[in-house]
């Protein structure tokens, strides 16, 4: 494709057992480029029984694949993130194209991707147990740790390469098997990615990749009994279901659901930085990130002056298609979430609110919303209970810090926070008491392979990342072990 500027072919058939499945039993499912509405790629909707296929596959797969090496693992994982940095290009563009971000956004995303999987790499080779003596010092015990099995992975669209990584790196690297689902959006790059795994020597069966509607197929993803285990990313209400329809089988399941990160400007706080943070936490792949600031509490010394220096940096952003060098905003997924931001601004300015910067469709038209500031918004506004998911921010003015505190705890999700100030003891107090899996301090940037990402509450279950990511993917065994 000449005018996104790939390098490579485009994949557009799912991967199953080493194979490109050209067929869908079901029918198609096109994927459009957000910034146009053009189809870029028609993709297979494949059967349950296609499905059911691919998780056969996986486990045909997952004797070999579990009782190779983790340095051997390791060899092959590291192959994969290579090829990955070789091609980041490729998939950068891929991104862009199929979900819209900014094209330096994309690369940043692709190397984001591939950390995951440098970073398990390295951790195939430390999967470690433990020897523990008996209460009667008369044996010992030996505690194992074994791939969970089989595992299915559903992901969303917002960032096509770095959401199946960090679930198919680790379960890779930990020696179980997978199939993954990637999003009806942004299908592409997840092909693509399979194709470099098979390069890297990855064998057929131990990475899968699915594409179909997800009513008709997601239940062969969450029911199956050879699937031992779920991961998901995606929203709170479709992780819900997909948590009980894994009951039925007791399947382990890790969840990273939707979020509603409050973000806490002091009086105290480095202007400068805190300004610069926000932008970051918020209007990141235009506000479509789980993490992305969704609601910012600032403290009334400062209050106004904070609202006018944000209105003016949101007002010089530059809104435009992702592939499109200097765009610092792309286009929303599809246009039921221009309508969400809408209904957001509506009802906020119904409430008394003032739009201090955007609030409205681009002159570009189609998917495109201007960055906008809300100034004057109140607890309780639809803006600070839902997820926006999209270029708005809703600056709420408040007083005190156990006042902010309160506010910023209540909802049901708990997934990051972030707080801007130059106060050592605030800081560890508003930490501690923050319900948040994640807080940022100083910082609108917190996700890393380093660190365990995930949240509490609704949430979501289990960390992705770290040195405890791979955990997600082993089960302990225990050997009571006594001379005869
Ligand atoms: P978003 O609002 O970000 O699109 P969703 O939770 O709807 O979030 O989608 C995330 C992933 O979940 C996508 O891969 C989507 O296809 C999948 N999904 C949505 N509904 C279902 C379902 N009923 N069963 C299985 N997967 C689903």
């Amino acid at each position: 494709d000449d005018h996104a500027g790939l390098s490579r072919q485009i994949r557009t058939t799912p991967y199953v057992n080493g194979l490109w499945v050209d067929v869908g039993e079901s029918g198609t499912i096109d994927v459009d480029d957000p910034a146009t509405g053009e189809i870029v790629a028609t993709v297979p909707a494949m059967s349950r029984a296609q499905v059911r296929d691919a998780i056969e596959a996986a486990h045909r797969a997952l004797p070999a694949w579990r009782s190779r090496s983790g340095k051997d693992r390791c060899t092959v994982l590291r192959a994969w993130a290579e090829l990955v940095a070789a091609n980041a290009e490729h998939l950068a563009r891929l991104i862009a194209l199929e979900e819209g971000k900014p094209l330096a956004e994309a690369r940043g995303e692709v190397a984001y991707a591939g950390s995951f999987i440098e970073w398990f790499a390295e951790e195939a080779k430390r999967v470690s147990g433990e020897v523990l003596m008996t209460p009667q010092a008369s044996g010992r015990i030996v505690v194992l740790k074994e791939p969970v099995g089989v595992c299915t992975a559903i992901t969303p669209w917002n960032f096509p390469a770095a959401m199946i990584t960090r679930k198919a790196a680790p379960a890779l690297a930990a020696g179980c098997t997978m199939v993954v689902k990637p999003a009806e959006q942004t299908p592409l790059t997840a092909f693509a990615l399979a194709e470099l795994a098979a390069e890297a020597g990855v064998p057929p069966g131990v990475l899968n990749v699915v594409t179909g509607h997800p009513e008709e197929i997601g239940p062969e993803l969450t029911t199956h009994e050879l699937v031992r285990k779920i991961s998901f990313t995606g929203s709170t209400q479709v992780g819900r279901l997909l948590l009980a329809q894994a009951a039925g089988t007791v399947k382990r399941a890790s969840m990273e659901l939707g979020g509603n990160a409050p973000i806490l400007v002091f009086d105290d706080a480095d202007i400068d930085t805190a300004l610069s943070g926000v932008m970051a936490a918020k209007f990141r792949n235009s506000g479509e990130s789980c993490i992305g600031g969704n609601r910012v509490y600032v403290q009334a010394g400062i209050y106004d002056a904070f609202a006018a220096a944000l209105a003016e940096r949101a007002a010089s952003l530059i809104v435009g298609p992702g592939l499109e060098t200097d765009s610092h905003i792309g286009p929303l997924i599809d246009q039921a979430a221009i309508a969400k931001v809408e209904a957001h601004i509506a009802d906020a300015t119904a409430g008394g609110a003032s739009v201090l910067s955007g609030g409205t469709v681009d002159p570009r038209g189609g998917r495109f919303f201007t960055p906008t500031v809300l100034g004057n918004v109140l607890p309780g506004m639809l803006v600070t209970r839902e997820e926006t998911f999209g270029p708005v921010l809703p600056l709420i003015r408040f007083e005190s810090e156990a006042e902010v505190v309160a506010w910023a705890n209540d909802s049901e999700y708990g997934l990051a926070a972030y707080v801007f100030t130059r106060d050592a003891e605030r800081t560890w107090r508003v930490a501690g008491a923050l319900e948040a899996g994640m807080v940022g301090i100083n910082t609108g940037l917190i996700s890393n392979e380093i660190a365990p990402f995930g949240g509490i509450k609704q949430s979501g279950l289990g960390r992705e990342g770290s040195v405890h990511g791979i955990d997600e993917y082993l089960e302990l065994k225990y050997v009571a072990w006594e001379n005869a």
